[in-house]
Formats: C-alpha cells, structure tokens, sequence
C-alpha cells in the first residue's frame, strides 16, 4: 500500500490552540493567532486534551490519499463516519486489469496461496467474459473478490484521527487496516506531533487495555518496557474483522 498526506490544515496546532484560547480571552481568534507561540500551543493542546476538552482538535483537517489497498480495507475504513471520503469507482473504471492483495497468511502458505491465486484468476476471466456478454462494469464487478486493489482520499479531522487510530492501530484490528493506520499516524505525527504525541492504541494513548483477556504481543512488549519502533504491526495472528 501507498499512503501520502496530501493536504492538512497549515499550522495545525497554532490555529487549534488560537481556536481554543478563544473560549478564555477577550480577544478574537484573529488577534491570538498571530501572538501564540509553538511552546504555549502546545502545552495549551496538552492541558485541554487531558481535561477532554476535544472539540478543539476537530478544527484541524488531514487529507490522505490511500493506493493500493484492498477493498475489504476501505470497507473497514469507511465505517468511520466523522471524514470524508472519495473512493475509486468500480462503475465507472474498469477492473479487467485489475491488481489484488494478498494477505501475508495466504502468501506464506504455497497450497493456500495456489487455491487463491487460481480463484482471482477464475474471477478475472469471469469478469471479462460478462464484459464481452454486454454486462455493465456495475454488475460484472459482483464477481470480483474483495482483495481486489482500489484507490481512496481520506478526509478526518484530529479528533476523528486519535479515534481512528486508537481503534485501528491495536493488534485487535484486523492487519492490513492497522497497517494502514500505523501509516497514517506516522505522517501526522510530523505535522502535529503534539495533538498525536501520544495517539495509538489504548494501551499507548491510555496506558490501559480494553482486552486484558485477549493475548498481544504489543502490550506485553510495552509492559516489559519496550518502545514502538516498526510501525507495521501486521503479523497478529488474532485479528477479526
Ligand atoms: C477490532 C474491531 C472489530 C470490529 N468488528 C466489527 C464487526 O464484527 N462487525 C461490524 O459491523 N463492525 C465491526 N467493527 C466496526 C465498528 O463497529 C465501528 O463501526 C467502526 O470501528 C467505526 O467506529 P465508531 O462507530 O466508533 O466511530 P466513527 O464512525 O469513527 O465515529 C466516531 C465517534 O462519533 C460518535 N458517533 C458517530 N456516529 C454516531 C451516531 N450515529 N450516534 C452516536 N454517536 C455517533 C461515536 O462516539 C463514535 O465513536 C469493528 C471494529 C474494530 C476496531
């Protein structure tokens, strides 16, 4: 997969601190603006965050483009309701030549990964014959499994964001999901490192688990002590969606 920050809001973290600072001063948005500081911003985001005064956040904006992941991920994706989202159209662009995704667990499984390929190979030729029998791009596409590769542009605000990813970063999250979360937190984090300073699973942004009950690698590294290094936490064997 391909992830890039196409757009975010500039200066994030001033305008969302200007934002903020609004609701205790006499003085507009406007005039904060252009007096905060980097460092008074950020140790204004970190207090207002820790007593949950989140709303501010949503004043920040990122656009992502997301290539060449699978449709059984966007699926997972889009049930994110608080963003915006434009996916590439399976009426409108043909997937005769599509690409597709393979999981790790079927890659590294030569009879699985052989029962797999011959069934995209199959859909392929069944998509095309429906084309050739004059069945629209809209109903021929029934027949493609959801590994099939797409495109999408993602838009979520900051809060949606740690929401997002305190979901979707745990090892609980189905892998492709999480590593296309794991990416995304990597970019944001550069832009807006204090809004996401602490952004991830509840294990990292809340120093507790949800799902004691469940084993993760994850937790047990950070209970011993360790630091996140590979963001790309995709080889969990209990994943569920
Ligand atoms: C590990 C995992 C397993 C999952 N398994 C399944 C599954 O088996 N089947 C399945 O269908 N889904 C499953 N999901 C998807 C899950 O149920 C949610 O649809 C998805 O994670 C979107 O999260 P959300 O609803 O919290 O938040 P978003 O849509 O991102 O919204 C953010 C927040 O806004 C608020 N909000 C948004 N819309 C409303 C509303 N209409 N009313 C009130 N508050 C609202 C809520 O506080 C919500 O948490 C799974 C998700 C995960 C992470």
């Amino acid at each position: 997969m391909k992830v890039e920050l196409l757009s975010y809001t500039p200066n994030p973290e001033l305008l969302v601190a200007a934002a903020a600072r609004t609701c205790y001063s006499k003085k507009p948005g406007s005039q904060i603006i252009k007096k905060i500081t980097t460092k008074k911003a950020s140790k204004l985001i970190k207090k207002l965050v820790k007593i949950g005064h989140h709303s501010i956040l949503e004043h920040s904006v990122f656009t992502f483009s997301i290539e060449g992941v699978s449709r059984a991920c966007t699926h997972q994706l889009v049930r994110h309701r608080i963003a915006s989202y434009s996916q590439q159209s399976q009426r409108y662009v043909s997937l005769e030549n599509a690409n597709f995704v393979v999981p790790p667990t079927i890659r590294r499984n030569r009879e699985a990964e052989e029962i797999f390929n011959r069934i995209l190979e199959e859909s392929k030729n069944t998509y095309k014959k429906l084309l050739e029998l004059g069945v629209p791009e809209e109903d021929a596409r029934y027949v493609v499994p959801q590994a099939v590769q797409t495109n999408i542009v993602v838009t979520m605000n900051a809060r949606e964001l740690l929401h997002f990813f305190k979901l979707r970063c745990c090892m609980r999250a189905q892998w492709e999901i999480r590593a296309l979360a794991w990416r995304m937190l990597s970019l944001v984090k550069k832009v807006a490192p204090t809004i996401f300073e602490n952004a991830g699973p509840p294990c990292i942004s809340e120093g507790i688990c949800p799902e004691e009950e469940f084993p993760c690698k994850l937790r047990e590294m950070l209970k011993r002590g360790g630091k996140i290094g590979n963001t790309d936490k995709t080889n969990n064997s209990h994943n569920r969606t």
